[in-house]
């Protein structure tokens, strides 16, 4: 079976090992595990704690913090002692990206280490050396690739590919595997919805080949926040969990951390709730699941609102707990070359669970191009509410684009300035710039790189000071904060690519 699901149209978890981490346990017939991030200094044990308290009593069992350096990972033992005193249950996870030795120093009290493997590639012995250490300290491991910060070699062999992406984790992977040491998760996340899913379902097809089990962690980076940061995390986290892929999910929000709990459990319920879907199987040829192909003729998706003449539809409506395996099944099963309209109502009057529970939905069925329209019921939402929903589903998926796109971090120990309240700031001026995408990024370490395809890019320097990017080159290094954003909207203007509000 070397197909990245068992099938297109039977809903089934993918089967995988269990992982222990802490008092946590994933993968096998756990239920999907929700996690969330830290945001604050990890040398501020007081506020860790506070925020890791705050999570655990939204529902979070896995938290991670920012380690930069080895005063940092030696300052998680007093958080550690903290936080066990009063949420024993709660797993905490050292993020780990560029220094070996700083991992090691994780390594001797967190539940978990995440280690980017870029930074691992071309440093002998060192691998080699974390993994005795988690093996000995009953340590788990997240091998966690970023699409904006591959190794070279990768790079040099791949580009920045979901390809590429999935190589490098297959090289870890086997490396532990050699090593014996099996407490191993994997995540490979990009901010682009289309390659984040194209990237896991290569892995999939790659491990499953390897005859590997190994737990998967799912996540969009740089997400943003509010309706559209929810809808960006459903659509693509929610094309995996589709095809019962994903054993723990992160909902990244520029927001509060235990703002990603409730998000984050909506979106594993909406799946787990839902019994195993039993229809008729269809061929893998019915979509291309690694790569996007247009629809014929290029058409532009359309809201159901936007069609003129609608009994020229064929109108495709999902009605069962699986609508991902439903709408493939019919649509396997039709013949005519009408444009196809898909359909599903939902009743929930919570805003934010319709969007993520629509989202991940009718997400993956236009990043897969199988549909010409989507036609969203909800009798609590007015038509215009409905379609802001749908536009940024659509514009998620990157099949429309119909608004500035931001490319946000979530921010974490190493952001610089307030990303919240700068985020909006800068929402407020340039959200009328259609398909223009700005990153929003709280540090000059990890921010270029993980912006991706911005055109422009708003980077923590030095605390309170930003540097411009333009695409991924450097404009203006450390301006101070109450300039920044009129410097950004100035460098816009100069491009020719501003347009009156
Ligand atoms: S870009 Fe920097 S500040 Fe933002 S989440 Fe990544 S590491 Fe943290």
């Amino acid at each position: 079976m070397n197909n990245y699901c068992k099938s297109l149209t039977n809903y089934a978890r993918r089967s995988t090992r269990v992982v222990t981490i802490g008092h946590q346990t994933i993968g096998g017939l756990q239920p999907i595990a929700v996690q969330t991030m830290t945001n604050t200094p990890t040398l501020d044990t007081e506020a860790c704690v506070a925020q890791i308290e705050a999570a655990a009593r939204a529902g979070g069992k896995i938290v991670r913090l920012t380690t930069r350096d080895e005063r940092e990972a030696a300052n998680l033992a007093p958080i550690a002692e903290r936080v066990r005193e009063h949420h024993p249950e709660v797993a905490l996870v050292a993020d780990v990206h560029f220094v070996p030795a700083v991992a090691a120093v994780a390594a001797t009290t967190a539940d978990k280490v995440r280690i980017n493997p870029g930074n691992y590639n071309d440093r002998g012995g060192k691998f080699e050396e974390l993994i005795e250490l988690c093996r000995s300290s009953g340590v788990a491991l997240r091998i966690g690739v970023n699409h904006g910060s591959l190794s070279k070699r990768i790079f040099d062999l791949w580009g920045d590919t979901p390809e590429g992406m999935a190589a490098s984790a297959m090289e870890f992977l086997e490396r532990c595997r050699q090593l014996d040491f099996h407490n191993v998760v994997v995540s490979l996340k990009s901010s682009n919805v289309r390659v984040m899913v194209y990237a896991y379902r290569l892995l999939v097809r790659e491990m499953n080949k390897a005859a590997m089990d190994y737990p998967i962690h799912l996540g969009v980076t740089e997400a943003g926040n509010h309706l559209e940061g929810r809808i960006k995390s459903a659509v693509g986290i929610g094309a995996l969990l589709a095809d019962g892929i994903g054993d723990t999910i992160r909902v990244s929000l520029t927001e509060a951390p235990e703002n990603e709990i409730p998000a984050a459990e909506v979106l594993a319920a909406h799946f787990q709730a839902a019994p195993e879907a039993t229809l008729p199987e269809v061929e893998e040829s019915l979509f291309t699941p690694y790569a996007y192909t247009p629809r014929p003729g290029g058409r532009t998706p359309l809201l159901w609102s936007e069609v003129e003449s609608p009994e020229e539809w064929d109108v495709v409506e999902a009605v069962g707990a699986h609508p991902v395996q439903e709408w493939r099944s019919h649509l396997a099963q039709r013949s005519g070359d009408r444009p196809v309209v898909l359909r599903r109502r939902y009743t929930t009057a919570d805003k934010n669970r319709f969007a993520i529970e629509a989202a991940a939905d009718f997400g993956v069925m236009f990043i897969d191009s199988l549909a010409d329209a989507l036609h969203i019921e909800n009798p609590h939402f007015s038509q215009a509410e409905i379609d802001e929903i749908a536009l940024l589903i659509l514009q998620a998926a990157r099949v429309r684009i119909s608004r500035t796109e931001y490319i946000a971090c979530p921010s974490c120990g190493r952001t610089l300035y307030d990303i919240e309240s700068t985020l909006a700031a800068i929402k407020e001026r340039t959200s009328h710039l259609v398909g223009l995408k700005i990153g929003v990024m709280g540090c000059i370490v990890n921010g270029p790189g993980e912006m991706a395809d911005a055109d422009y890019g708003y980077v923590g320097g030095l605390p309170d000071h930003i540097s411009l990017y333009r695409g991924s080159t450097l404009v203006e290094r450390n301006v101070p904060q109450a300039e920044a954003l009129d410097r950004l909207i100035a460098l816009i203007k100069a491009d020719g690519r501003w347009v009156e509000p």
